[in-house]
């Protein structure tokens, strides 16, 4: 498999403007640490390119890209209440959705099956033309858009596991059908959308899969609306290329949510969507997002890159009978589950 990454990353660093801040470089160095101590199981590295203005412009407006990089030619400053924009976040930025368009022209040309972007900042709170959320640039949806604009992919599967919902990605492809995002998260937790009926709009009525699940859950409730509400769907979609949203912060240990996943939580999901991609036929490739324990994120993103480079077996486990079926009943109005 694949594994992107670029030293930019550790540049952009939120702390001089919020000294508590959680999204630190030492995630990302955090994670190679874990890796290189595991001998970079399966994974050859590349140094992902810089994202072209062009690229950008997939998904963001120009006002958008020329705020965040002229607020960092500046000095710096605040976007929103949680993103911060110092003078390396542009060039960072750059770099993380250059990663993700890399893996997936990566993919498309059948270099690799799977595929890992360990960048910062992450991406899928930012909409077209808004930065929130500690994310700047849309690094998931640029690729998908890329996918499909520029490389002939016809449907796109954007899976979302971080613990916050994917909003900007959401509304991005709100109104489209060739692109079905899925995305499970914690009920209440920021940005507070993703509401179970929520299930997109116009032609993408449907198309939207918004999976809430309480404050509390682990790996019983997470891998069982996986199991029965999203990968049904999502096979039925058929999609040509599936890309994860890999936030890390339903994990027990992470300080800004309250589920209770573990390490091997998340390589049993990413099990599940690489046999859902080898049965598709569909390459996979996972963007980082949140995961602020830096302990947990390192173990958690190993054990997710040893699962999707194939080590395990996805493990079918029986409906929770609460959560499950009650998302199950929305879903169902549109697919067949
Ligand atoms: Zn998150």
């Amino acid at each position: 498999m694949l594994y992107f990454h670029h030293p930019a990353a550790l540049e952009h660093d939120p702390r001089p403007y919020l000294p508590e801040h959680p999204d630190v470089p030492e995630r990302v160095a955090a994670i190679e640490q874990a890796m290189e101590r595991a001998g970079w199981p399966g994974c050859e590295r590349r140094v992902a390119p810089v994202a072209s203005v062009r690229e950008l412009e997939l998904v963001h407006s120009v006002s958008h890209i020329r705020r965040v990089f002229e607020l960092g030619g500046i000095g710096g400053g605040e976007l929103d209440p949680e993103t911060y924009v110092g003078d390396a976040s542009f060039r960072a930025a750059s770099y993380a959705a250059g990663g993700a368009c890399a893996m997936v022209r990566a993919l498309v040309a059948g270099e690799a099956r799977t595929a890992f972007c360990a960048t910062r900042p992450a991406g899928h709170h930012a909409e077209r033309d808004r930065a929130m959320g500690f994310c700047l640039f849309n690094n998931v949806a640029i690729a998908a858009e890329l996918a499909i604009r520029e490389l002939g992919v016809e449907r796109v599967l954007v899976l979302d596991w971080d613990v916050h919902h994917g909003n900007g990605t959401a509304e991005i492809f709100r109104h489209r059908d060739d692109v079905l995002f899925a995305s499970i998260h914690q009920l209440g937790l920021y940005p507070g959308t993703g509401s179970v009926t929520d299930a997109g709009s116009g032609d993408g009525l449907g198309y939207t899969i918004n999976v809430p699940v309480p404050r509390g859950s682990g790996e019983d409730v997470w891998i069982s609306v996986l199991e029965h509400v999203v990968l049904p769907p999502a096979l039925d979609f058929r999609p040509q290329l599936i890309l994860i949203s890999a936030g890390f912060d339903a994990h027990r240990k992470d300080p800004l949510g309250d589920c209770r996943l573990e390490a091997g939580s998340f390589a049993q999901m990413a099990c599940h969507i690489r046999e859902l991609s080898a049965a598709l036929g569909a390459p996979l490739g996972a963007v980082l997002e949140g995961g602020y324990h830096l302990p947990a994120l390192a173990e958690s993103v190993l054990a997710t890159i040893t699962a999707l480079d194939g080590a395990g077996r996805a493990e079918s486990i029986a409906p929770d009978p609460l959560v499950t079926s009650r998302v199950a009943a929305h879903v169902g109005h549109f697919w067949t589950l």
